[in-house]
């Protein structure tokens, strides 16, 4: 997947996140950082990718080391993080951002014919019965509909707000 699927996702999780724990705008807005930024992490082991060329050092030596769609793209990685976040008190609703982006990247990396290694440091790799190639036409697709899908969630809450405020009831 492109980083710009990666990230369309994460702004739609991003955006469900905060509907979900009905957050006030600032944490709305810093919840969709959040997810986004999470949402391309796990390619911080791909020197090329958008957070990996950012972050080229540490990009490196995590893919000397583990290498690529492995240790940073399973569930290991995100139970660990969680573990850290939960550490040091991360209020519920940020934890939720950073576990459903870097879920969402997983899971549209598992729609890939290379799949990831899901239980690592199990060897398997791990791959939707479906599969289609990064950069292709279905790629491109997936993250017009994200986009979409997060403008809507997003500007369904707004509208909701301002009904809620000046009190309009459609029925
Ligand atoms: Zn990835």
């Amino acid at each position: 997947m492109t980083g710009k699927t990666h990230a369309s996702c994460g702004v739609l999780v991003g955006a469900l996140t905060t509907q979900y724990f009905h957050t006030d705008l600032f944490s709305s807005v810093t919840i969709i950082i959040i997810a986004t930024i999470a949402s391309l992490l796990p390619d911080i082991c791909h020197t090329q990718s958008k957070i990996g060329r950012r972050f080229k050092v540490i990009s490196f030596f995590i893919r000397l080391f583990i290498g690529h769609r492995t240790f940073t793209h399973s569930i290991l990685f995100i139970i660990l993080i969680a573990s850290l976040l939960h550490l040091i008190y991360t209020p519920i609703y940020y934890m939720a951002a950073v576990i459903a982006g870097l879920a969402s990247h997983i899971i549209l990396d598992m729609l890939t014919p290379k799949g990831v290694k899901l239980l690592y440091p199990l060897p398997f790799d791990i791959k939707s019965p479906i599969t289609f190639k990064t950069g292709g036409l279905l790629d491109l697709s997936l993250a017009t509909a994200l986009t979409i899908g997060a403008v809507y969630v997003l500007f369904q809450t707004y509208i909701d707000d301002i009904m809620n405020y000046w009190n309009i009831r459609l029925f």
